[in-house]
């Protein structure tokens, strides 16, 4: 069998050098054709040097020039478009990595998506590409492998609820007295997985679980009424998914991302040799459930009503989101900010259109734009 050949964007990010780790451990099944980064072009090169890729492509180089590209997409573009690219693992953080989203489906490849913000901010245009383009879209995030896991081979009809788990972040149990007052290194701190920054802080935010209930709703066509949240703090069992007849199925595994990563290359098959530890389930236990304290962590509700709502409302929140934890990040802002700034923005901008690429880009700016106005940055 020829390997599938392969293109990471973002390969230097905690999704990317996991996947590389996978691909390395695989190499007669999978080829590394492409890779992208927008810095640390020492690791790219290592990487680079490992693997072999035809094309490497960095954004920022480090000179200040930016590459031969004329934007960040550009460069992601071109590595997801390649001829010698059958599935394009989408690991870039944010907005950024919209277009090759696009890109990529309308070729139609197979995007193995990590990049979660794509498709939130323009679901309906992501699904569009995926059906002109007939390429295939495969989650990479580990509670909607979970669900693909559990439905696959099952047609959607008999699907009534899923039911995504949330580890519930560092603040899982702080008073809202203290999360009003929790720092960066605070937020940083999450208690079950290593990421990068900005997925860590939607973490402790709750953020991510909107942007996933919303990933949800666009990847398995639910209502979203059929789309739940429960905190897991273990995170072994990466979600639920509830049949029409009340059998519930679930997917279980240790906390890693290498095999979400790999089962979204291999979907519908499996193959041995993962190097995943076995599973015993004395040593994962116990394995406890709680409600989301929605009131203290008021970005999930705001995201979901977002998701509800349609149009640009997701892509708004999706962008002062990214706005407010770049700000945070850069400690310019404090952490219950974060959800005040998203709330202001969908408050600001109801109801603009999200039928073009244009009209998400417009409100994904306006979005930016409010936020930074709002802290005068
Ligand atoms: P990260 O910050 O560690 O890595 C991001 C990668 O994208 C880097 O290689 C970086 O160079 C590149 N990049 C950043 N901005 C770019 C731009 N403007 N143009 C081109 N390339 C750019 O992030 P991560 O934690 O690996 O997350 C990546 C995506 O995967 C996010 O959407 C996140 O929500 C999702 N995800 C991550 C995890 C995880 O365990 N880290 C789990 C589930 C989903
Ligand atoms: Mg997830």
């Amino acid at each position: 069998m020829m390997p599938r050949r392969i293109a990471i964007l973002g390969s230097t990010g905690s999704i990317g050098t996991t996947a590389l780790r996978v691909l390395g451990r695989q190499r007669d099944r999978f080829q590394v054709s492409a890779l992208t980064a927008f810095s640390n072009a020492a690791l790219l090169s290592e990487q680079e040097a490992e693997f072999h890729p035809a094309f490497v492509g960095i954004v920022n180089n480090g000179t200040g020039n930016h590459d031969a590209w004329r934007s960040g997409s550009d460069c992601l573009i071109a590595a997801a478009t390649r001829d010698d690219v059958d599935i394009v693992i989408n690991a870039v953080v944010g907005g950024a990595g919209l277009d090759a989203t696009l890109a990529a489906l309308e070729r139609g490849k197979r995007v193995a998506l990590a990049n979660k913000e794509s498709l939130v901010m323009a679901g309906d245009l992501v699904v569009a590409a995926l059906k002109r383009g007939g390429g295939e879209l495969v989650p990479v995030d580990s509670e909607h492998s979970a669900i693909l896991q559990c439905i696959t081979g099952r047609p959607g009809a008999e699907v009534r609820r899923v039911i995504l788990t949330a580890s519930g972040g560092p603040f899982r149990r702080w008073t809202s007295e203290q999360i009003e007052r929790a720092t960066l290194a605070d937020a940083l701190q999450h208690p079950t997985w290593r990421m990068g920054r900005k997925i860590t802080v939607d973490s402790a935010t709750l953020a991510n679980k909107a942007l996933e209930v919303i990933e949800a709703h666009h990847l398995f066509g639910l209502s979203f009424d059929q789309i739940e949240v429960v905190v897991h703090p273990q995170s072994v069992i990466h979600s639920f998914v509830e049949f029409v007849d009340g059998s519930v199925l679930a997917q279980l595994g240790v906390p890693s991302m290498e095999l979400p990563v790999l089962y979204a290359l291999t979907h519908p098959e499996r193959v041995p040799d993962t190097g995943v530890p076995p599973f015993d389930p004395v040593e994962l236990s116990p394995m406890t459930f709680e409600r989301v304290r929605a009131d203290d962590f008021p970005a999930l509700s705001l995201g979901v009503a977002a998701g509800r709502r349609g149009g640009a409302a997701p892509a708004v929140f999706n962008a002062a989101n990214e706005e407010a934890v770049s700000l945070f990040l850069d400690g310019r802002i404090r952490f219950a900010d974060i959800a005040s700034a998203i709330r202001a923005a969908l408050d600001a901008l109801r109801d603009r259109p999200g039928d073009s690429r244009d009209n998400i880009l417009t409100a994904d700016e306006a979005a930016r734009r409010h936020v930074r106005t709002q802290f005068q940055c």
